[in-house]
């Protein structure tokens, strides 16, 4: 059991198979001369395997694969098969412009539910947001995934004069389709000029909703990051991740594993424990894993107020989400 000094016990490992990405969130990515991990500073197959296996041991029931985008990795078919061998929840995080070529290997790998990104409606936005031309190629996906029977969660980052006029169409979506669509509270990492005049509350939000729809909290599990909601009439559900308004931490039961091997024990935690590199020297693991577990501050990697009014955002340590692995 992985265990940390405020008595939390973590179960839960998100693996950032890669930096690299196809699309340019400006939330995520700083700049498009940001430069990507070279090859062989990222965990390779087997080493992802190896130290996936450590953490089951330990005591961990569900891997979340992520990023920068998981499914830009040339192995990543091969790392999926590899991760599906494990026998606990499996679950990816994509931007679904590349799921396509994934169908069979995620079906395969008994994965049940995706999550995908997509912060906008509409094609030009989708393109000033990411940089890319590609919402044709995520709204296609998204259908051939329902088509397979695959379990649906649309995460929507919420910028204030961005995309919150857009809250009720994505309501909408719900309505004859059973997907869940969390709207997520934009937070700030490195370079992404985040600030709290662009935050858009959850509450903001609730009312918005509730100003045209009847809701109805849904209790899930206690280490959920989520708020879920019923809408009246609808198949789907509302969900919304309050972390910057509401923040969850006392629940908390999820590890951070970067890209390059390094275990972050918070989202937002400024020091981190290199676990490759124990690996690589032929290194104690699970005592690296258990240490780098116990030292987790109690609330948001210490580094930040829980009043978001008050948080400098220039004055946070911290990777850029793209490096992190959300
Ligand atoms: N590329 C994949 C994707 O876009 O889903 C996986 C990696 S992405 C970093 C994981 C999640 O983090 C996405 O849902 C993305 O919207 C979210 N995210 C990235 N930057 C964020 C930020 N500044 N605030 C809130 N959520 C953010
Ligand atoms: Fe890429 Fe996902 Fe970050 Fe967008 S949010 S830049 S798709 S990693």
């Amino acid at each position: 059991m992985l265990i940390d000094q405020h008595h939390r016990i973590h179960d839960y490992l998100r693996i950032s198979l890669t930096d690299n990405c196809n699309l340019r969130c400006f939330y995520c990515m700083p700049n498009e001369d940001y430069h990507f991990m070279p090859h062989q500073q990222l965990m390779q197959p087997d080493e992802i395997l190896k130290i996936a296996k450590t953490f089951v041991d330990l005591g961990v029931k569900k891997i979340r694969l992520t990023g920068g985008e998981p499914l830009v990795r040339k192995d990543a078919a091969e790392i999926i098969q590899s991760l599906g061998t494990l026998g606990v929840d499996l679950s990816i995080t994509t931007n679904g412009t590349r799921v396509e070529l994934f169908l069979d290997q995620l079906q395969a790998a008994g994965i049940k539910s995706i999550n995908i990104s997509l912060d906008t409606l509409q094609r030009e936005k989708f393109q000033l947001i990411t940089g890319r031309d590609l919402f044709h190629k995520v709204h296609d996906n998204i259908a051939a995934l329902m088509q397979r029977g695959f379990k649906i969660k649309l995460n929507v980052v919420v910028v204030k004069g961005l995309n919150e006029q857009e809250i009720l169409e994505f309501v909408s979506l719900t309505k004859d389709q059973p997907i869940t669509v969390r709207f997520i509270e934009f937070m700030p990492f490195d370079g992404n000029k985040w600030n709290s005049d662009k935050l858009v509350t959850w509450q903001e939000m609730l009312q918005q909703i509730e100003n045209k729809h009847l809701l109805t909290p849904i209790v899930t599990s206690v280490n959920d990051t989520s708020k879920y909601y019923a809408v009246d009439g609808h198949q789907g559900n509302l969900a919304f991740i309050t972390t910057m308004s509401a923040p969850f931490c006392s629940t908390c039961n999820r590890i951070r594993l970067t890209a390059d091997g390094k275990i972050k024990n918070c989202l937002f935690s400024e020091s981190e424990s290199d676990l490759l590199g124990t690996l690589r020297s032929g290194g104690d693991l699970t005592q690296l894993i258990r240490g780098a577990i116990w030292d987790k501050h109690a609330a948001l990697g210490g580094q930040f107020s829980k009043e978001f009014e008050k948080i400098d955002a220039n004055s946070l340590h911290n990777r850029s989400m793209i490096a992190i692995g959300g």
